[in-house]
């Protein structure tokens, strides 16, 4: 299989109607649609960067949609966009019917002849439900929903020991990635800091707000038969041999 795909910038995706991509696929190899799951610690990026490589489908994460408003013109936002924003600054998440809103503005991405990846979309069973009518209106069925699954205390080991650069946001861990100085950065000798919400309190109380959200959504993949679920336990390489396995079982 090809895994020289150019990167495709995914500007449909991240802009919204009006835009198009840079490596529009074409259509020439077996779209997959797959939802990533997961709490925050357990390496979904880097699954996501090492399955989107793999099956040629693009990352399609909600966080980056509205990473990249921030940034835009204001005026241009569409409603639901601009009500994302505001939930944003105030620090609150943002209501299922606006992101909802914000996925359908952008269902010529549900539907690309290259696949989906979806993450970061769904989070409650009411988002899946509404992503589920969304892609069968496309004709769509979803092939799996992936959950990564890590026992809390190691999701605290990892998180809780992650540094940031102030300066560069390059990212360390004190055990599994050092810099060679303490708190200084390698690239660019900026001061490392652990991010507020990476504190140990912070991490347990976000994993068990994720726990409440989440088990009603794993239920809803659940009972359609979708769910896999794979331990994110060992190095990357290992929880990707352990999901192309069970996503392709006989690794076609
Ligand atoms: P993420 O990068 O997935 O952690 O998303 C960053 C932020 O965007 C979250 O903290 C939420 O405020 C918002 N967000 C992203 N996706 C969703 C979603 N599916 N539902 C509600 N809020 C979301």
């Amino acid at each position: 299989m090809n895994t020289q795909l150019p990167v495709n910038d995914r500007a449909a995706w991240l802009q919204g109607p009006g835009h198009h991509c840079s490596h529009p696929p074409d259509g020439s190899r077996r779209p997959w649609h797959v939802v990533l799951l997961g709490p925050p610690g357990v390496g979904k990026g880097t699954q996501a960067k090492l399955l989107c490589e793999k099956l040629g489908t693009c990352h399609l994460s909600t966080g980056d949609i509205f990473r990249c408003a921030k940034g835009c013109d204001l005026a241009k936002a569409s409603p639901a966009m601009t009500v994302a924003l505001e939930c944003m600054r105030l620090g609150e998440l943002v209501p299922d019917a606006t992101v909802v809103a914000i996925v359908r503005e952008r269902r010529e991405c549900l539907g690309c002849p290259g696949g989906i990846l979806l993450d970061g979309f769904p989070r409650t069973a009411s988002q899946a439900a509404a992503l589920e009518r969304a892609l069968h209106e496309e004709r769509i069925l979803l092939d799996a929903a992936i959950h990564y699954e890590l026992p809390t205390e190691l999701v605290v080991e990892r998180l809780s020991g992650r540094r940031t650069c102030v300066d560069c946001k390059a990212v360390f861990h004190i055990r599994n990635c050092p810099p060679v100085r303490e708190k200084t950065c390698d690239h660019c000798k900026g001061r490392l800091v652990q991010r507020e919400d990476d504190r140990e309190d912070a991490v347990r109380t976000r994993m068990h707000a994720y726990e409440l959200t989440t088990t009603p959504l794993l239920d809803f993949y659940k009972r359609r038969n979708m769910l896999i679920s794979i331990s994110a336990e060992g190095s990357p390489s290992e929880v990707f041999s352990r999901t192309l396995a069970a996503l392709i079982p006989q690794n076609r």
